[in-house]
């Protein structure tokens, strides 16, 4: 049954656009408002002027495993602008030069160190990825960057039953589970964009500079406007933890946060890396993945408490001394950069953090939760973002087989 009234989404990172998207496809009168300028959140792209580039806030992956976040892809059009590159994602060790590519036929593990990582047998719940994998050969040149990969948490406090059920997602989700789904474009192109057009194109209203400064039982107070919500009206909060902590006292505990660093570098020509691949995993090295798109070269650190605070000319010394080393390259000088510091790019994933995370209802009469931190079997990622505005959606308009 639809609800005849208004489904206020406040937030348009994916959570909120995923919740829009869903409703207003299927037919319902929606509303978007959003605190920034423009939507996408902690996954957007913009024109840099410095490097005269259109790039990511930070680089990102979703891999076939994703179903959730490709159905939305393919309902909105935006996975025209995403590509499915082949299933190899070769790595080079920095300290030894070594390199190797991991398929899904070519784990660089023996099966006894598999059945570990895909949590067999019981894995308890204090258990971390570093206490469980830690002692395995493979740890520092395929545990240890996937756990980093994923979690944004390091090994040594990331909780081995969430590492565990990624595992299991991407090694037995079927044969395309491992395919690595990438952004030619830029991440708005296809993920934010064609969401935008959607809504859109199904009549709902976007907001933007419109931020919710409180929640009151029958009004939605911003910055710029207060909106009366009447009985059949619903709200999805589809916003950071800590701001939803401030509209709702008492209902989300405090939850840590790790931070993500990227660094992109403007070349002076095309790049290619080893093996036409169009990424690169870094071991033994500050920084973890290298992406190219044309001339512009990416490299993302997850869980980078070690590099924050540092001042952007030392990041990028330092992690172009990495790229040129893993690349080949003369010892010449960074090219033009851009620093993009995520602090609370997202959750720590430690294990107590992860089970104390509140769930999509949120007590409050007509009013749902969503965005990546809402307690999921995911980590914090675009699949559980776009799965926790999906979910939101569901309840609010009690349809519970609502999907794109
Ligand atoms: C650098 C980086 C790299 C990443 N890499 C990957 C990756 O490779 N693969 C992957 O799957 N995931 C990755 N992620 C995680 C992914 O980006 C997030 O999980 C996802 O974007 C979260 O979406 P969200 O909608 O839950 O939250 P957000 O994107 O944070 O959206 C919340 C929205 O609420 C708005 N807002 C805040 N306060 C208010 C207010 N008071 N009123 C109105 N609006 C408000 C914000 O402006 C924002 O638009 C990465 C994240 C970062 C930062």
């Amino acid at each position: 049954m639809t609800v005849p009234g208004t489904l206020h989404v406040v937030g348009a990172g994916l959570a909120g656009l995923a919740a829009g998207v869903a409703a207003a496809k299927a037919g319902v009168r929606v509303a978007v408002h959003e605190a920034a300028g423009h939507a996408g959140g902690r996954c957007r792209s913009f024109l840099d002027e410095r490097l005269g580039r259109v790039i990511d806030n930070g680089s990102h992956l979703v891999l076939g495993a994703n179903r959730t976040a490709l159905a939305y892809a393919r309902a909105t059009g935006g996975i025209e602008a995403m590509l499915a590159a082949p299933a190899a994602f070769p790595f080079v060790d920095l300290v030894t030069g070594k390199s190797w590519t991991v398929t899904p036929k070519r784990l660089p593990a023996g099966i006894g160190e598999i059945l570990k990582a895909l949590g067999l047998p019981w894995t308890g719940k204090a258990e971390t990825v570093a206490s469980r994998l830690g002692e395995t050969p493979s740890f520092t040149r395929l545990w240890q960057p996937m756990c980093e990969a994923i979690m944004n948490t390091a090994p040594d406090e990331a909780s081995a039953r969430m590492f565990a059920w990624t595992m299991r997602k991407a090694l037995l989700g079927g044969s395309d589970a491992l395919t690595p789904w990438i952004f030619p474009a830029g991440l708005s192109a296809a993920l934010v964009a064609p969401a935008l057009a959607t809504l859109s194109l199904f009549g709902a209203e976007t907001h933007f500079r419109r931020r919710l400064k409180a929640l009151e039982a029958d009004t939605l107070v911003f910055d710029d406007a207060e909106v009366p919500l009447g009985p059949a009206d619903r709200v999805i909060l589809a916003l950071p933890p800590w701001v939803t902590a401030s509209l709702l006292p008492g209902l989300v505990p405090d939850l840590p946060t790790r931070p993500i660093v990227n660094a992109h570098f403007r070349c002076a020509q095309p790049v290619e890396l080893p093996r036409d691949s169009h990424f690169l995993g870094l071991v033994n090295s500050s920084g973890h993945w290298l992406f190219a798109r044309g001339d512009v070269l990416s490299v993302t650190v997850s869980a980078a408490g070690a590099l924050v605070d540092m001042d952007n000319e030392s990041i990028a010394d330092r992690l172009w001394d990495e790229i040129r080393r893993a690349l080949g390259m003369p010892p010449i000088a960074p090219p033009p950069y851009r620093i993009m510091k995520e602090k609370r790019a997202t959750l720590a994933h430690d294990n107590h953090t992860v089970v104390v995370r509140p769930g999509p209802v949120s007590g409050r009469n007509g009013v749902f939760l969503a965005g990546d931190w809402i307690a999921s079997p995911w980590p914090c990622t675009i699949e559980a973002a776009i799965s926790s505005g999906l979910t939101a959606a569901r309840l609010a308009l009690a349809r519970p087989g609502l999907t794109f």
